[in-house]
């Protein structure tokens, strides 16, 4: 059973045909990493899915309810969540702080509520910091943490909503290998722990397939391929519109063992 349907999915921006019916499933428990070239139309079928941008044709489901024609707020309510990066105005709160009134929100909760009451969700909210590895540094303010920790809190966050899916577009951008791999291991635990699904875009290669459950590979608009890690590695079309040759993508698989070896098979 699936849990996100896309169907013929299609978005253009003047004469740009940004997504061209783009077909795809995602079961809960899943991730999925959606790769391609810049421009191949990965954000705008986040976009799409998260209700930031109107799909000019093609039907988003989730759980059978179609999501098309639905505002962004309504979307996150029926349980898509996406991580966002913390907002300057809030990185003199705490980290604590953050998170409660993450919770707060998705309890319809006022923020003055929240003021005269600083202690609520507080536990709550330490337990969500605690899956991530963040609930020692609860009463740091996260202006002062460490980009990696920034990463985890801010996953921290989504996870307040309770979301049933995930979307993160390009969640490790600007981040050493090794706090990559650190997040993704992260979220393959989330994953596992909550029956969540996640779609995720990616450009490092060691990363999706070290983590990816399933990838579907776009260019210009188009789904070319789609598959599990191995498959996709093998598959021609990828090769030539993607990886460009198949040096540099041998490189990238044995890479990637070498990550799934370190990192050790989860599940
Ligand atoms: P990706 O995330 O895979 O790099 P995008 O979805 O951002 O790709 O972009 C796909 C195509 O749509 C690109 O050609 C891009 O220039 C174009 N595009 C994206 N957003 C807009 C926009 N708001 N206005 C005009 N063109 C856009
Ligand atoms: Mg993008």
């Amino acid at each position: 059973m699936s849990l996100l349907k896309v169907q013929e999915l299609g978005k253009s921006f003047g004469g740009v045909k940004a997504v061209d019916g783009i077909s795809f499933e995602l079961a809960p428990g899943e991730l999925l990493a959606l790769i391609g070239p810049n421009g191949a139309g990965k954000s705008t079928t986040f976009n799409m899915v998260n209700g930031q941008l109107k799909a000019d044709r093609g039907s988003i489901q989730l759980d059978g309810q179609e999501l098309v024609g639905r505002k962004p707020r309504e979307i996150w309510r029926m349980g898509v969540g996406r991580t966002f990066q913390i907002a300057e105005t809030f990185a003199s709160l705490t980290v604590v702080e953050n998170v409660q009134m993450a919770l707060l929100s998705h309890d319809h909760q006022l923020f003055s509520t929240w003021r005269r009451a600083a202690d609520h969700k507080r536990d709550e909210a330490l337990a969500l910091l605690d899956q991530v590895g963040m609930k020692s540094q609860g009463d740091r303010p996260c202006s002062v943490l460490a980009y990696g920790d920034v990463k985890r809190v801010e996953l921290a966050i989504a996870m307040a909503n309770a979301p049933k899916l995930l979307l993160m577009d390009e969640p490790t951008a600007g981040m050493a290998p090794k706090e990559r791999n650190s997040l993704m291991a992260l979220t393959k635990q989330l994953v596992i722990d909550r029956g969540m699904a996640v779609l995720f875009t990616e450009h490092s290669m060691d990363v999706v397939f070290a983590y990816a459950d399933r990838m579907i590979v776009l260019a210009r608009g188009r789904l070319i391929a789609q598959g599990k890690p191995l498959e996709i590695r093998d598959h021609p079309k990828v090769q030539e519109v993607y990886f460009g040759s198949g040096k540099t993508f041998e490189k990238i698989a044995e890479k990637a063992a070498a990550v799934n070896a370190a990192v050790g098979e989860a599940a």
